[in-house]
């Protein structure tokens, strides 16, 4: 079957989606989202609870697993900053250990879009390096953001030249990578090293190039590399995107990670009361068979020992409900 089959069957079956919302609910989307399942990640849809190392509370990082573990976390995400110098430390600490290394966040120099060739040399320099030790951990991928607004104020790439140097648009010509498409480059780094890169969509106050996880899925369609990906953040999509399934269900194959916080002050989920509803995307991540992990990126305004077991219980309910 081709690929253009493929994806009418899939857009197809997504229409089905919608009219079975409407008339039948939550167990029509279920049964349908197990059809559209393979078409995007093979096998069933999976809840994996990763956190961000910083968030735990305790000083040690075996301390921080051993609390990650009995709170049903499968994943941690560090931070990509001196990551190069801990890969040895990780190991030993998570050796034998249930838990996995989910993510990798940042930490490189520079971006990816400036104007100066030598920003972007340097920051192409620093991710391969990241990227590296992000598939020595076994991480799926490392995240990035191609420019933050500020950085666009010192000199970033017009959007259009942007896309153009990230990856060209090539959905009905020639596909062959050009000299200086720097997705394929580092997506063929990433690959060679065992993971990802992955590009991050973040609100309009933080990135405005980047805003919508279709936008992100549609760099990596371009970008047509196995080692790039994209990934939703639930406290940012609160502020873009039109709808949370939606949003999900356009990632498709390319999404491999989601960020989660509370929805009106990015705290603990649940510490935003009622505005903390995560259903309608994970009803989305359902349809898609999505198995990648929804890893904590939040700030806490209670005692942590209560709030992150209080919001693996909330989200864990709200996965069922979806
Ligand atoms: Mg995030």
């Amino acid at each position: 079957m081709s690929a253009e089959t493929n994806r009418r069957e899939f857009l197809q079956r997504t229409a089905a989606v919608a009219a079975a919302v409407g008339v039948g609910g939550a167990p029509a989307v279920a049964a349908e989202a197990e059809k559209c399942a393979t078409h995007a990640h093979k096998g069933q849809a999976m809840l994996k609870l990763s956190c961000q190392e910083g968030i735990v509370p305790a000083d040690k990082l075996e301390e921080k697993l051993d609390l990650l573990e009995k709170w049903g976390f499968e994943g941690i995400e560090f931070g990509g900053k001196n990551l190069v110098t801990r890969v040895d430390e990780i190991k030993k600490a998570m050796e034998g250990r249930p838990i996995k290394v989910s993510a990798i966040c940042a930490g490189f120099e520079g971006w990816l879009i400036a104007r100066d060739p030598q920003i972007r040399k340097k920051c192409v320099e620093s991710m391969k390096q990241i990227l590296t030790a992000a598939g020595a951990l076994g991480s799926v991928g490392m995240i990035m953001v191609p420019s933050f607004n500020r950085q666009d104020e010192q000199g970033s790439l017009p959007p259009k030249d942007a896309r153009v140097l990230l990856a060209p648009y090539t959905r009905w010509t020639d596909r062959t990578p050009g000299p200086q498409l720097l997705l394929q480059e580092l997506g063929e780094h990433a690959a060679k090293a065992g993971t990802t890169i992955i590009l991050e969509p973040l609100n309009r106050e933080e990135c405005y190039f980047l805003r919508l996880l279709a936008d992100a899925a549609s760099i990596c369609r371009d970008a047509n590399h196995p080692g790039v990906a994209m990934m939703g953040d639930f406290w940012h999509m609160t502020w873009e995107e039109t709808s949370d399934m939606g949003a999900f269900l356009s990632g498709g194959k390319y999404l491999k990670h989601v960020h989660i916080a509370s929805r009106r002050r990015r705290k603990m989920p649940g510490e935003d009361g009622e505005a903390d509803n995560y259903v309608d995307g994970f009803k989305g991540l359902k349809m898609i068979g999505y198995q990648g992990y929804v890893s904590f990126e939040c700030g806490c305004e209670g005692d942590r020992k209560e709030r992150i077991p209080a919001a693996v219980k909330l989200i864990k309910e709200q996965w069922e409900k979806a």
